[in-house]
C-alpha cells in the first residue's frame, strides 16, 4: 500500500494519546467513527482560549468579550468557507449532529401534518431516525423509509419510487453510512427530491472530516456533522443550512442570545443565526474546531482521501480472505470503515479479544437498529479509519481477528 501521507509521523508528533500501550500491547485505534482523537494544537487552542481572552460573547463591551465574539464569530466564518457554503447558507453551532437533526425535525415538525410525509433511511444513524419518527407520530404525517440492495447501497428505485409518490415535504439521509460505509450520491439524489419540492437534510457525520463537502454544489437544504468527529472538541457541532429555510423555521429553543426584544406581552427573535443559537454557546470549542479544520487543510483532503480509501480497501481485502468472516456491503463507495462479524461468534466477545490484544473497534448496533434488523443481525464489529492510522494498524487488526476467530469457534 503506497501512502503519501506519514501517519508514523503524525502520530508521534501530533497525537500522543495514540503513543500509549493498552493490556500491554501498542495502542491501535481504529475507533474513529465513534469520535477521533485531538491534534496537540486543537488541545493547545482550548488551553489558550481559557488561558488569554475566555470571557462571555456577544453581549459584553469589555475587551475579552469582544476578543472571543471575534474569535467565536471568525470560526463560523471558516467553517462556511470550509463546507462551501457561500452566501444562500448560515452556519448555526449546536452541540452536535443530534442536537443539530433534533432542531430541524423539531421546528420542521410545525410546518407537518397528516396528509404530508417525510422519507428516512433504513441506514440513518439515530438521531437522525428517531427524531423525525417522532415528529411523523406527533404531527400524524407519513413516515416513508428507503432501504438497500444487497451490496449496502441506497436502493435509488425504490427511493425515487418514494419521492414520485408522496412528494415528502422532507428526505433525511447520512452522507455516509456509519455501519456499511458507503457513500450516498446526495448530489443527484438532492436534485431528484427537488423535483418533487422534497427537502434535503444530509447526516454529514462521516464525512465531513474525510473528504470535501461543497453545501453549495450539492443544493443541500440542511447539512449536519460533529465536530468531535473531525479532530475537534466535543460537546460542538454545526447545522449548515439554507437562510431561506431557516427564516421560515420557528426557534428551537428560547433564551438569552436569541432574542431581539422581551416584554411582559411578547418576545421578538434576534436575527439569524442567533435565532437558533439560545444561551451561552460552546464558544471556547468552535474556536478549536476551527483549529481542527485548519489541521485537515494543512494535510490535504487529496492525501486524507486517498490514504483512507487505500487503507479501507487493504483492510476490507486482508479481512475478506479470514474463513467465516462476513463484511456488510461491497467494497464499491466505500468511504472509511468496515463493519463485519465472525459467523458463529458473537460481536461483543470479538471486541473483547481486540481490547486485550490492543485494538480499539467498536461493537454493537452503531445506534442504527433498523438497520441492523434489516441486516438480521444484532451487531456488528466496526472498525474505522483516519488519517493518522497505517497499514501497520491495519496489518495488526487482521491479525488479531484471526486469533480471535480461532478462540471462539
Ligand atoms: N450520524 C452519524 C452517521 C453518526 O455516525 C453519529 C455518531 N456516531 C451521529 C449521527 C451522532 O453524532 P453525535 O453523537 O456527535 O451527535
Amino acid at each position: 500500500m503506497k501512502t503519501l501521507l506519514n501517519p508514523e509521523y503524525i502520530q508521534g508528533k501530533d497525537f500522543p494519546i495514540l503513543n500509549q500501550c493498552v493490556n500491554g500491547q501498542p495502542l491501535v485505534y481504529l475507533d474513529n467513527a465513534a469520535t477521533t482523537q485531538k491534534p496537540r494544537k486543537v488541545v493547545e487552542s482550548l488551553t489558550r482560549f481559557y488561558e488569554t481572552i475566555n470571557s462571555n460573547i456577544h453581549r459584553g463591551v469589555h475587551h475579552l468579550s469582544q476578543e472571543a465574539t471575534a474569535a467565536y464569530e471568525d470560526a463560523r466564518s471558516y467553517i462556511s468557507d470550509f463546507m462551501d457554503a457561500g452566501s444562500g447558507y448560515n452556519i448555526v453551532f449546536t452541540r452536535g449532529t443530534t442536537e443539530s437533526v433534533n432542531l430541524v425535525a423539531s421546528s420542521f415538525s410545525n410546518f407537518l401534518s397528516p396528509s404530508d410525509n417525510v422519507i428516512v433511511s433504513v441506514s440513518d444513524h439515530h438521531s437522525t431516525f428517531v427524531p423525525w419518527q417522532q415528529a411523523c407520530l406527533r404531527t400524524g404525517a407519513g413516515f416513508n423509509v428507503a432501504f438497500l440492495l444487497p451490496d449496502g447501497s441506497l436502493d435509488l428505485e425504490q427511493l425515487y419510487g418514494l419521492l414520485r409518490k408522496c412528494h415528502a415535504k422532507i428526505l433525511v439521509l447520512p452522507h455516509v453510512s456509519n455501519v456499511i460505509g458507503k457513500r450516498n450520491p446526495v448530489k443527484e439524489i438532492i436534485s431528484e427530491a427537488h423535483k418533487y419540492g422534497t427537502a434535503v437534510l444530509v447526516d454529514g457525520a462521516q464525512a465531513i472530516a474525510h473528504f470535501p463537502v461543497s453545501v453549495k454544489d450539492l443544493d443541500a437544504d440542511f447539512y449536519c456533522w460533529s465536530g468531535h468527529k473531525a479532530y475537534g472538541p466535543t460537546g460542538i457541532g454545526v447545522l449548515c443550512a439554507k437562510t431561506a429555510w431557516l427564516e421560515k423555521l420557528p426557534p428551537y429553543q428560547f433564551g438569552g442570545e436569541m432574542i431581539e426584544d422581551v416584554s411582559i406581552e411578547k418576545t421578538t427573535f434576534g436575527a439569524l443565526p442567533f435565532k437558533f443559537e439560545a444561551g451561552t454557546p460552546p464558544f471556547a470549542e468552535a474556536v478549536a474546531l476551527k483549529v481542527a479544520l485548519q489541521y485537515i487543510k494543512g494535510i490535504g483532503f487529496g492525501q486524507i482521501e486517498q490514504h483512507e480509501k487505500d487503507l479501507t480497501r487493504y483492510t476490507y481485502h486482508q479481512l475478506g480472505e479470514i474463513p467465516g468472516l462476513k463484511i456488510y456491503g461491497s467494497e464499491e463507495e466505500r468511504d472509511d470503515l468496515i463493519s463485519f462479524n465472525i459467523e458463529g461468534a458473537y460481536h461483543y466477545d470479538v471486541g473483547v479479544l481486540l481490547d486485550q490484544m490492543g485494538i480499539a473497534v467498536r461493537t454493537g448496533h452503531h445506534c442504527a437498529q433498523p438497520l441492523m434488523r434489516f441486516l438480521g443481525v444484532p451487531g456488528t464489529v466496526r472498525c474505522s479509519f483516519a488519517l493518522y492510522n497505517r497499514q501497520h494498524d491495519a496489518d495488526r487488526l487482521v491479525e488479531a481477528v484471526r486469533k480471535a476467530a480461532k478462540m471462539l469457534l
